[in-house]
């Protein structure tokens, strides 16, 4: 349990009602700025200002998947207000008060390093990463199925990147029946595309594997999908970029070639919000446990 824990969460959307959720159900202390017009009630969470809160009671600050911008301003959906979280409020915490964020961002990084603050990005975690998987995969079904006239069955899909999500995706569009390949850089990627029963490629030679495809799936934030390797892409084909923004495709020259491209962003909190905030709070809550609560307690 989290009893006598005290969590500021400091802004979220959708997803947060579950991280909320959860840490109530471990009996944590919880403040919450930037969900006042929240119509939910959660006894053992108090909406308040950051102004309201002594930060030398923060044990652990929790933000926005997003982090917080240039002017330390972090996403909340269930306020009109700002808010904000300055160097001088972290450096007023106690030193073991941790900062956990969906993603870093420049100020973060600077920030936390000024104050020697503990920065937790929980999206760059395996564990997390793996989780969602499942939702971003399941949201990437969903845009094929919406954008294609044809089944997944017996189609011809490349998938680029064998990380965390190119893994889920591949296993799950074979297991389908769709032809398979797979674009990685690594050997030992190849290696592994082979043993799963796929096609494997080097994605350096990615423009001689495009020619035959139906649907395209990058998970590579890098340039890849570059207008040489469209042109060997026949114009009916469809690309469902979900790397990281700006993605990994020339949209300017994919929409020039009549192919469509469809950059997808924030998958999991579109189609299974619900889940995606769940996944969020297993995490952070292990992770809480782990760091706030004795041996033997
Ligand atoms: P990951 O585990 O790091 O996988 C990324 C893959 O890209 C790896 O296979 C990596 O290969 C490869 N790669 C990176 N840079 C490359 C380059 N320059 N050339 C060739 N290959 C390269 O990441 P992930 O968790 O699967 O996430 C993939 C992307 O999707 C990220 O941008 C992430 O933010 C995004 N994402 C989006 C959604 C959504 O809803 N749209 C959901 C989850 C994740 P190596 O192993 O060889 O380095």
């Amino acid at each position: 349990m989290l009893t006598d824990v005290h969590i500021v969460i400091m802004g979220g959307d959708a997803r947060y009602l579950e991280v909320i959720r959860k840490l109530n159900e471990l009996d944590a202390k919880i403040s919450l700025v930037g969900f006042d017009q929240l119509d939910q009630y959660f006894t053992g969470a108090a909406k308040v200002d950051l102004e309201d809160i002594n930060p030398a009671t923060v044990d652990a600050i929790v933000l926005p998947v997003s982090g917080a911008n240039e002017e330390g301003v972090v996403e909340a959906i269930f306020s009109d207000h700002v808010v904000r979280l300055t160097e001088e409020w972290l450096e007023k915490t106690p030193e073991h008060c941790i900062v956990y964020t969906g993603i870093s961002t420049p100020y973060l990084e600077r920030v936390s390093r000024h104050v020697n603050r503990e920065l937790v990005k929980l999206f760059e975690r395996d564990d997390l990463a793996i989780y969602n998987s499942v939702p971003t995969v399941e949201g990437t079904l969903m845009l094929v199925i919406q954008n294609t006239d044809i089944t997944i069955h017996q189609s011809r899909v490349a998938i680029l990147g064998l990380g965390r999500t190119g893994m889920t995706l591949a296993r799950t569009f074979h297991a389908l029946g769709a032809h398979v390949k797979v674009g990685a850089r690594k050997r030992e990627h190849i290696a592994r595309i082979t043993e799963m029963g796929m096609t494997p490629f080097y994605i350096k030679d990615l423009e001689h594997h495009v020619s035959d495809i139906d649907v395209c799936i990058n998970t590579v934030p890098a340039k890849i999908l570059t207008g040489r390797v469209l042109a060997h892409m026949p114009p009916q084909a469809l690309i469902v970029d979900i790397a990281s923004k700006p993605g990994g495709t020339d949209f300017r020259y994919a929409e020039k070639r009549g192919i469509k491209a469809i950059l997808a962003p924030s998958l999991p909190g579109i189609v299974a919000p619900k889940t995606a905030g769940r996944i969020i709070a297993n995490v952070l809550s292990e992770l809480l446990l782990e760091e706030f609560v004795v041996e033997g307690d």
